[in-house]
């Protein structure tokens, strides 16, 4: 049986950091701010600013909360933005995706100061990671580099596959698997012949999003499974790996629900931190 890497366990480490951390800021009267702005009424994206704010106030961050109608206009959003760019105690701006289809959300991430850009998602916060020269990371990737460090898991050398180049997952998975030395393998719904992929891959990130997607014929024995899918099935929330034939044969896998889900919070988390850090010249 696969050892189960436990993002619940390794959230907790990095929140109780971050906590100590903003407390320790906090001593020399420098708090931490964070702006998080939903458009609309989209049920899932209520529950993730939600969880943002309950972690936001678990850690000791303050959190602004900006609740806009689905009508709101792109100018109106930038405007609101740019207030935010300019306000002090703001340290961190989260625009929460996706947005309404009369909405260019590039033109958004674009209007977010990049020192404020907690999901680094700006242009030139893409550009630092590729250079590796980086102040914040995206949050699911960093998260799962976390769970891959806090148990000891050695990426230099190994054959890393990435199922998925998403901006905001599997491009950036890639690169930071590539920034620490890992033979990386980009897949996406083009790929030929992806099981003959898979099954060499020392360590397997899956981010397709659809249920059932990874089967036990497409790992190798021992395999680090990583499940990012976060996938509805018969109501229940699940991912794209077939776990429980997965964890028969894997080495490592995360499970979902407790997986990556609670890193990619922890990880904002702590880039409002390093926000907060840079911007009182820590
Ligand atoms: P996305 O933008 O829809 O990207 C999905 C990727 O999967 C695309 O690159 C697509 O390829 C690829 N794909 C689709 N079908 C495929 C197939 N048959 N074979 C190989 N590749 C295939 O999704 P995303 O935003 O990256 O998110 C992926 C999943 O992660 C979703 O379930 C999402 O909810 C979840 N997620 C979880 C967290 C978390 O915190 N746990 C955070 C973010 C996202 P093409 O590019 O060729 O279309």
């Amino acid at each position: 049986m696969s050892k189960i890497l436990d993002g619940k366990l390794v959230s907790k480490s990095l929140k109780d950091k971050v906590a100590q951390e903003v407390a320790a800021l906090s001593e020399d009267g420098i708090t931490v701010g964070l702006a998080v702005i939903l458009v609309g009424d989209d049920p899932a994206s209520q529950i993730y600013v939600n969880n943002k704010k309950n972690a936001c106030d678990a850690v000791g961050i303050k959190s602004f909360e900006y609740r806009l109608d689905a009508n709101t206009t792109q100018d109106e959003l930038i405007s609101l933005i740019k207030t935010l760019n300019s306000d002090k105690d703001v340290n961190g701006i989260l625009c929460q995706l996706p947005l309404p289809n009369h909405i260019d959300e590039q033109a958004v991430i674009a209007a977010i100061s990049p020192q404020k850009d907690v999901d680094a998602f700006h242009i030139s916060n893409v550009g630092r990671i590729m250079l590796g020269n980086f102040e914040f990371l995206p949050c699911t990737p960093a998260g799962i580099i976390h769970i891959l460090d806090f148990y000891g898991i050695d990426i230099e050398g190994k054959n890393c596959v990435v199922i998925g180049r998403s901006n905001i997952v599997g491009k950036p998975m890639a690169m930071l698997l590539l920034h620490r030395n890992g033979t990386v393998t980009i897949c996406h719904s083009k790929t030929k012949c992806l099981s003959e992929i898979t099954r060499n891959a020392d360590i397997l990130v899956s981010a397709v999003g659809k249920a059932g997607f990874l089967t036990a014929d497409m790992v190798k024995k021992g395999a680090v499974v990583i499940d990012v899918g976060m996938n509805r099935y018969n109501g229940k929330l699940c991912g794209d790996v077939c776990f429980e034939e997965i964890s028969k044969i894997a080495g490592y896998i995360t499970p979902v629900p407790g997986g990556v889900g609670p890193m990619t919070i922890a990880v904002l988390m702590n880039n409002t931190l390093t926000a907060a850090k840079i911007q009182n010249g820590r």
